[in-house]
């Protein structure tokens, strides 16, 4: 063979060896590259996926609620307290806000952001399960550098409570105001006739100035049970905690009150067990002034009424005053509690209530970390209850006065 072939074919041997080779090299290099690229695209998955779960973490821990849409209009994303605000169980992404929660008014509001970029401090009120529901909202649209609209965010302050407290509060402040009318249109009208010449006859001048004196007792009884529901709700009162033998403290309210009942004929007992509470000691005597006189004003006439004091349910102690009265319908015994409820309110004024007397009952009740209900039967009488927590430690002692 001559030389050239030789050289040829050597040539041709050492091309071919480096072909497979690089093609080697190549696959190989291929490999780790795809094998890089999965490896990233899994790690970037990953990472996508726990920033996500990051961000509907820290959506979800919100106490307000956020709504997020895109450029369509379409949810992108709900937070925990937008679908527990309007009672939401579905999966209301991709919707509109409209087919979301059907108001118009939220519907209204986010065709607003689609020229305006900010509306705030809107209210809206909406049914819900239960009860009727507030919220404020503000929203913002999202813009991208060119100014243009790419979606909008809605975030809603759940303003439910703060409504129901300013309703009960004017509630509270037009039952005031109402109570402490008729006293005073009274005072009024009378003073006024006895000027317009009334005082110049001597009996009617005494009568008139009795039913004076009488309103302006009502005006002042009323005054002082406003301050003591105002004290007692203000979270600012002191309670005097100290050990109170019951037998005896029932015994001094039913002595201070023994005059009253001898009016109408009314017998009172008292048939406490020796059990000693902790308790603020003139508290513990209103809350059982309040209930003995009303037992006595809306029991029988000729009735009984008796006080119980013993170990009840777990370590509390129950105390009960009962009458045999005409009783209370059962529609009212939990509203009796509630300020300016009476059963009949003209029998009420006629005995110089105020209304204010089982509020105010429930109240040092509560605070003393005990609870009070009422139980009657229509025609045989009405029982009232109430608990108080065992002394510190737990032990009630007999009294060894
Ligand atoms: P008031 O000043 O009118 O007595 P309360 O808050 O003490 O106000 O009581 C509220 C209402 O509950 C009373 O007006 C009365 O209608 C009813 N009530 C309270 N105690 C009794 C009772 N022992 N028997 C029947 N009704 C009662």
């Amino acid at each position: 063979m001559p030389g050239w072939a030789i050289a040829f074919a050597a040539a041709l041997a050492a091309l071919i060896f480096l072909h497979l080779h690089w093609r080697k090299k190549l696959a190989a290099a291929r490999r780790t590259f795809q094998g890089e690229i999965e490896r990233l695209a899994d790690g970037h998955q990953q990472a996508s996926l726990q920033l996500q779960m990051r961000q509907d973490a820290v959506f979800d821990s919100m106490t307000e609620g956020l709504l997020l849409l895109d450029e369509h209009d379409r949810i992108v994303l709900a937070n925990r307290a937008f679908l527990d605000l309007f009672g939401i169980t579905t999966d209301i992404r991709a919707r509109t806000v409209i087919e979301a929660v059907r108001l118009h008014e939220l519907s209204e509001l986010v065709e607003l952001l689609g020229t305006e970029p900010q509306v705030l401090d809107r209210e809206i009120r909406f049914p819900s399960p239960g009860a009727e529901r507030w919220a404020q909202v503000n929203g913002s649209a999202i813009l991208n550098g060119k100014g243009a609209r790419q979606g909008a965010i809605l975030v809603f302050h759940d303003l439910t409570r703060l409504k129901k407290l300013e309703r009960v509060r004017e509630e509270f402040v037009a039952n005031v105001s109402h109570e402490l009318r008729t006293p005073l249109s009274l005072i009024k009208g009378y003073v006024e006739t006895l000027l317009d010449g009334a005082k110049d006859n001597p009996e009617v001048c005494t009568k008139f100035l009795q039913t004076i004196a009488r309103n302006a007792d009502r005006l002042k009884l009323l005054i002082e049970d406003l301050l003591k529901i105002s004290e007692l709700e203000s979270g600012r009162l002191e309670m005097n905690f100290q050990p109170v033998a019951l037998r005896p403290a029932i015994q001094k309210v039913l002595d201070d009150l023994q005059a009253r009942a001898s009016a109408r004929e009314v017998t009172l007992l008292n048939r406490a067990a020796e059990i000693v509470v902790d308790a603020d000691t003139d508290r513990l005597e209103q809350v059982l002034g309040n209930l003995v006189d009303n037992a006595i004003k809306y029991g029988r006439q000729g009735g009984c009424v008796v006080v119980e004091a013993k170990a009840g349910e777990g370590d509390e102690v129950e105390i009960s005053v009962q009458d045999d009265g005409p009783g209370i319908p059962p529609e009212a015994l939990e509203r009796v509690f509630e300020r300016f409820y009476r059963v009949d309110k003209a029998r009420s004024r006629e005995q110089g209530g105020t209304g204010l007397g089982l509020s105010i009952v429930k109240h040092i009740v509560q605070s003393h970390g005990g609870k009070v209900w009422a139980k009657s039967e229509i025609g045989r009488g009405a029982t009232f209850f109430f608990t108080l927590p065992p002394r510190a430690g737990g032990v009630q002692q007999p009294l060894s006065l």
